[in-house]
């Protein structure tokens, strides 16, 4: 592993203390057009947000807030039943314009991502399950690193959780089937704060799954091959 080169020409302030220890590593994506848009909006006094790595699509890499301190970048999220996310990760964002731009992530970027989280993993003892998207882990809110991002070559780098399957052909679910679904997605980790409509709330997670581990389905309903990974994803996410 080669130590990553990281720049530290712009720094943020928008930080607090931490109140729990580093368990995870959540990515983001800026959704601006580059690094300058980024940095202004991740150093804005206003905005009140930051990150702690922005990746930029060459693969240059910038450290904005020191690991120490609870950078914010997640907001409102849970994982697992945990809170306060930004207390418990490092937050790495890419320089990308965003999941509807249809904009794929460079692969020198990628490469660079890896390289950097391999780091991480290693410095804080973060294991690979515990490397999420924004989506995961807030999915009423938010849709980054969105459904370009390649959760499969990171997963072949032992980064994050993905399962891959040869089934090709699918069906819709049976009522039983999709309550069995929707279970397993609580149970691999997806939370969401409790919301008057449950109906909404099952179709924000299953939205964030589907983003995630099977972006085809991004927008439909759950199908077999969801149901299949889910299954999968459970017992491989258990800690
Ligand atoms: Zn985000």
């Amino acid at each position: 592993m080669s130590q990553p080169n990281i720049l530290h020409n712009f720094k943020s302030k928008n930080f607090d203390s931490r109140k729990y220890k580093i368990q995870f590593i959540v990515l983001h994506y800026t959704e601006t057009k580059n690094l300058e848009e980024a940095i202004d909006l991740l150093t804005s006094k206003k905005r009140k947000v930051s990150c702690h790595f922005v990746v930029d699509t060459d693969g240059q890499i910038y450290n904005l807030v020191s690991e120490s301190k609870r950078a914010w970048h997640a907001g409102e999220s849970s994982w697992k039943g945990l809170q306060d996310m930004n207390s418990r990760s490092i937050g790495i964002e890419m320089v990308n314009p965003g999941e509807k731009k249809l904009k794929n992530y460079p692969k020198a970027q990628i490469n660079q991502l890896i390289n950097l989280i391999h780091f991480l993993e290693e410095k804080f003892n973060i294991p690979f399950y515990n490397i999420l998207g924004h989506s995961d882990i807030a999915p009423h809110r938010k849709i980054d690193p969105g459904k370009h991002f390649p959760w499969k070559e990171l997963h072949k780098n032992k980064i994050g959780l993905w399962v891959e399957i040869n089934q090709i052909k699918y069906r819709g679910l049976s009522a039983k089937e999709y309550d069995e679904f929707l279970q397993n997605l609580y149970g691999i980790g997806y939370q969401l704060p409790k919301h008057k409509n449950l109906k909404i709330n099952n179709f924000m997670i299953i939205d964030a799954f589907h983003r995630h581990f099977l972006p085809i389905q991004v927008g439909k309903k759950p199908n077999s091959i969801s149901l299949i990974k889910s299954k999968k994803l459970l017992k491989l996410n258990k800690t």
